[in-house]
């Protein structure tokens, strides 16, 4: 037909955002827009630091596609992308192939181990549903084991590596279980260790240092050893390697060191920085005038020349742009160019703590942490309206 065709990779918060737009925006029978997901849900992924800790259910962290898209508008696949052909303007799926006239690229990212061996076999990631139960339910086993086995004291040393946001994040919620986790196996709280190490000289590198300096305060405060300035160098079956030589006992190990693009992106031939590919001012891959990238797969560059961190906002604000630019196209009209507006950070370290700058401003503690939540609300309703809010908002 000669109807365009747009396939959307990824029901993240770029290829959501997207979907959205396109659905409002495109007229009736304008194109044909199809979206691709491994799940057959969305997942909050600013969250996940909560399921996985064990301080949330990981249902809230989770939304069907079906309550977020029009299925009139736009046609959903459940399944996942195993390669992408921009020569021949197909994606493979696992169970079959699509053709595109525009392709968006929004798969999200992958953990970043920088080859550091033993990291891919023993160390375990927050990045999805699956991989957070996965934290949540081996937190617990090594409680259970440590009854069996009191002499093991390595089952309670818990190791997050990295202390950017998302370990932060991480070790917040999990500084907050442990106590729960202590009373309920009844076992000593005095036993239990949360190491996070970091290789920076600080922790946040790159965050204003007043609110490092209190977040962490607040965690040690809260039973968190730092080891700052420390690399990790490998990952064994029986803890972490650090520093020179210096090994550290534990059955837990969450990498938290970082994030890379998609390998897809990589084997479509892309030229890609670390997995990401640096997009044009319109967010389109470099000579790929119909394939857009999103998220946590581009690289997009501040007017000083340094890339932006990737994040949920920025993906956001991405989708929303892209949404745009096809209508765009496909009507003919000039595309607009992407910039990205920060309008802040804001990181919880638990409950009731949270540090951030918004608005041009720095915030910490209760007012930081109902910051947080306002913010998390405003996702909810821009993807779902008030009935998302209300089942999946939480305002205590
Ligand atoms: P994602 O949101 O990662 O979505 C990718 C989607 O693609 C997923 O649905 C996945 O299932 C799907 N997918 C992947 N591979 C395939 C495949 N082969 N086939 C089919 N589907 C596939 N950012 C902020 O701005 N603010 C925050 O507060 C914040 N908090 C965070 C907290 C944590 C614990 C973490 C881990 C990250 C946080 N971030 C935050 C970063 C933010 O989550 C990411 O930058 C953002 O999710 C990137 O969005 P995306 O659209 O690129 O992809
Ligand atoms: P990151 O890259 O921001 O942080 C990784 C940290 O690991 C760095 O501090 C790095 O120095 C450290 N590290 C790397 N190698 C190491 C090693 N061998 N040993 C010890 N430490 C090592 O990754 P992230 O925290 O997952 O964040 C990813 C993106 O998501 C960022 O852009 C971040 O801003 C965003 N994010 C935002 C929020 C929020 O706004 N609340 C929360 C989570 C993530």
């Amino acid at each position: 037909s000669s109807i365009p065709k747009i396939v959307i990779l990824g029901a993240g918060y770029g290829g959501v955002l997207t979907s959205l737009r396109l659905q409002k925006e495109l007229n009736y029978n304008e194109a044909d827009v199809t979206l691709v997901n491994k799940h057959d849900y969305h997942y909050i992924t600013t969250h996940l630091h909560m399921p996985a800790a064990g301080t949330d259910n990981p249902e809230n962290a989770r939304v069907n596609i079906s309550k977020l898209i029009d299925e009139f508008k736009i046609d959903f696949v459940k399944s996942t992308v195993v390669q992408i052909r921009p020569q021949d303007r197909k994606v493979i799926l696992e169970d079959g192939t699509l053709s595109y006239d525009y392709l968006i690229i929004g798969l999200g990212g992958e953990s970043e181990t920088f080859g550091i061996p033993g990291l891919g076999e023993y160390a375990m990631n927050i990045r999805s549903i699956n991989s957070v139960r996965l934290i949540r339910e081996h937190i617990e086993y090594q409680f259970a084991r440590f009854k069996r086995e009191p002499h093991r004291t390595d089952y309670l040393t818990f190791v997050v590596g990295g202390a950017g946001f998302t370990g932060i994040e991480f070790i917040g919620e999990l500084a907050d279980r442990i106590p729960e986790l202590c009373k309920q196996f009844d076992v000593d709280p005095a036993l239990v260790k949360i190491v996070n190490i970091e290789a920076a000289p600080t922790a946040l590198p790159g965050f204003d240092p007043e609110l490092v300096e209190y977040a962490m305060q607040v965690l040690q405060k809260k039973g968190v050893t730092f080891r700052i300035g420390t690399a990790i160098k490998e990952c064994t079956p029986d803890g972490v390697i650090v520093g020179e030589g210096e090994e550290i006992k534990s059955q837990t190990v969450i990498w938290t060191g970082g994030v890379r693009g998609n390998r897809l992106i990589e084997e479509a031939g892309f030229e890609t920085m670390r997995g990401r590919v640096k997009v044009d001012e319109f967010l389109r891959a470099p000579g790929h005038d119909n394939v857009y990238i999103l998220g946590d797969n581009s690289l997009v560059f501040n007017p000083e020349g340094r890339p932006y961190p990737p994040t949920a906002q920025m993906a956001m604000q991405q989708g929303v742009n892209c949404a745009h630019n096809l209508v765009a196209s496909i009507r003919n009209q000039p595309l607009k160019t992407y910039s990205f507006s920060n309008k802040g950070t804001v990181a919880s370290l638990g409950k009731g703590e949270a540090i951030g700058i918004a608005f041009g401003k720095k915030y910490k503690g209760r007012v930081a942490a109902w910051l947080k939540k306002a913010i998390d609300i405003r996702y909810l309703f821009i993807i779902g309206g008030i009935p998302l809010v209300l089942r999946k908002g939480k305002f205590f």
